[in-house]
């Protein structure tokens, strides 16, 4: 099979990115494969193309609603409507009837949590599953950030399914991931693609700025020199919108904020305004660019500090995949680490959260007769978040051979633990910025993920010596697709969400 005609008939690109070509043809040839490729490099391609060559249907475990939600809408605009997210925000009504009809899609994405349904298992199990899809596989690592207590339960999921092709992807690239991950899934024979997480062409700097003001201030002047099109990342959705604005106000005209606290229709609007170059600069959250197929990001600017590298290389890993010569910012203020430590800690239940539900549980004599209504009722009474929720019923409703208290004191320390791990990682994160470790910032961030930096590269980062002014060459005349459609064409897409629900 010549795969760049697939890659053309399914996708109008011509030529594969780098390990893409590697990854699908192991699919294609019934290995389990474990991709990791850095940010950039189009990871979901892997399961998209494999997909449509393979009868049957592709599972994709996605740990982020916000993901999940942007690659439905990747695969939307680009004509597919046989594409399903199963997960708790689903209206019952429409989970019923997506349910029924399972055999008729073609991507079933779910969330971890499903993974506990006895009842989604049998249904996934009537289906002829073609691949089994593991994204952001690094979740399954609990010295990871992003642990997700439901990954552990994949390989046991994966097993009842009857072990199907199974493809796992990660753009973080630490031997020890790798180890867990094999491990978990119970794997005996496997491919690997292992990718260096370096990306060349991006300059890595850092600058330090007295205060707030002063940061907002050198913002707009960045915005306005750089050459673009550019992102700039922010920790909060009211930063991202509050900056988008201010920069507005200060003679930028074509900025639009972008965060996951948006509807559907806007989020969609922006992206194509963005990639049709409509739009010069994103002001968004992390919930940003993660399927954005947009090449000539000339640069990635972090009004916050990241709260760990592996989400920092991935925001800017948005940048140049065109190849060309692109820059990477960070913006940082003393004290700005205060808030990655304060998102850490929001979260996880506190443990005055944590107490309560405790209590009120014991009030109920641990009678779990009518389990949905009593979770709801102690959701709205203890104000825990979903992420909240589930780490603190994963451990109460968990392991009924041992006793509520029991159950209440492995939560505890479990939260403790996670605690630490994010601590530590907003820490390496800090001593990075702060360029504690001395020398170049490209040879920190690899050792970090037991790289070493092997080519020379002309401007290569701040510690090494960069003339910001090569990035300041901001072009005069916008090169926008004028005549584009982009209402009509928008039209197109919601009609084909609308009926692929
Ligand atoms: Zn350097």
């Amino acid at each position: 099979m010549n795969l760049e005609e697939q890659l053309k008939k399914y996708f109008d690109y011509t030529t594969f990115r780098s390990g893409q070509k590697e990854v699908i043809s192991s699919i294609l040839e019934g290995n389990h494969t474990i991709a990791m490729l850095p940010t950039g490099t189009g990871k979901s391609l892997c399961y998209q193309l494999s997909g449509y060559l393979l009868n049957g249907q592709v599972i994709i475990i996605s740990p982020l609603l916000s993901l999940m939600q942007d690659q439905t809408e990747q695969l939307m605009m680009n004509g597919e409507k046989r594409v399903i997210a199963l997960n708790s925000f689903l209206a019952q009504r429409e989970r019923r009837q997506a349910l029924s009809q399972l055999d008729t899609y073609k991507f079933i994405f779910l969330s971890p949590e499903m993974l506990k349904s006895d009842f989604i298992l049998t249904r996934l199990k009537e289906l002829q599953i073609a691949l089994f899809v593991i994204d952001e596989a690094h979740c399954i690592s609990q010295w990871g950030y992003d642990f997700r207590p439901d990954y552990l339960k994949l390989g046991d999921f994966r097993r009842k399914l009857g072990n199907p092709l199974t493809l796992a992807l990660t753009a973080t690239a630490t031997p020890e991931v790798k180890k867990e991950l094999i491990a978990s899934l119970n794997l005996i024979k496997w491919n690997e693609f292992i990718y260096s997480v370096d990306r060349p062409n991006i300059t890595l700097a850092v600058e330090m700025i007295d205060s707030y003001q002063d940061k907002t201030e050198r913002l707009v002047e960045l915005v306005k020199n750089l050459q673009g099109p550019g992102i700039v990342y922010f920790s909060s959705k009211k930063m991202a919108e509050k900056m988008a604005n201010y920069l507005k106000r200060h003679g930028i005209d074509r900025v639009m904020a972008y965060h996951g606290g948006m509807d559907q229709e806007n989020r969609i609007l922006i992206q194509q305004q963005f990639l049709h170059s409509q739009l010069d600069v994103i002001c968004a959250t992390s919930a940003f660019g993660m399927g954005i197929n947009k090449e000539n990001i000339r640069y990635v600017i972090h009004f916050h500090m990241p709260i760990q590298l592996e989400s920092y290389l991935q925001e800017i890993g948005r940048a140049g995949r065109d190849g060309m010569k692109s820059i990477a910012l960070l913006l940082y203020s003393p004290g700005d680490e205060q808030l990655p430590y304060q998102l850490a800690e929001a979260e996880l239940p506190s443990e005055a959260q944590i107490d309560f539900v405790y209590r009120l549980l014991e009030e109920k004599n641990n009678s779990i007769h009518d389990f949905a209504k009593l979770e709801n009722e102690l959701i709205s009474l203890s104000g825990l978040t979903e992420i909240q929720w589930r780490i603190a019923a994963d451990y109460l409703f968990g392991n009924t051979a041992e006793t509520l208290q029991q159950r209440y004191i492995q939560l505890k320390l479990f939260i403790n633990e996670r605690l630490q791990v994010k601590r530590k990682k907003i820490n390496e994160m800090l001593t990075w910025t702060q360029a504690q470790l001395n020398g170049c910032r490209r040879k920190n961030i690899l050792k970090y993920f037991k790289e070493d930096k092997t080519i020379e590269i002309v401007d290569c980062c701040d510690q090494c010596g960069i003339d910001l002014s090569v990035f300041y060459t901001k072009m005069k005349n916008h090169t926008a697709e004028k005549s584009y459609d982009w209402k009509n064409h928008l039209a197109k897409i919601l009609l084909i969400s609308e009926r692929g629900r």
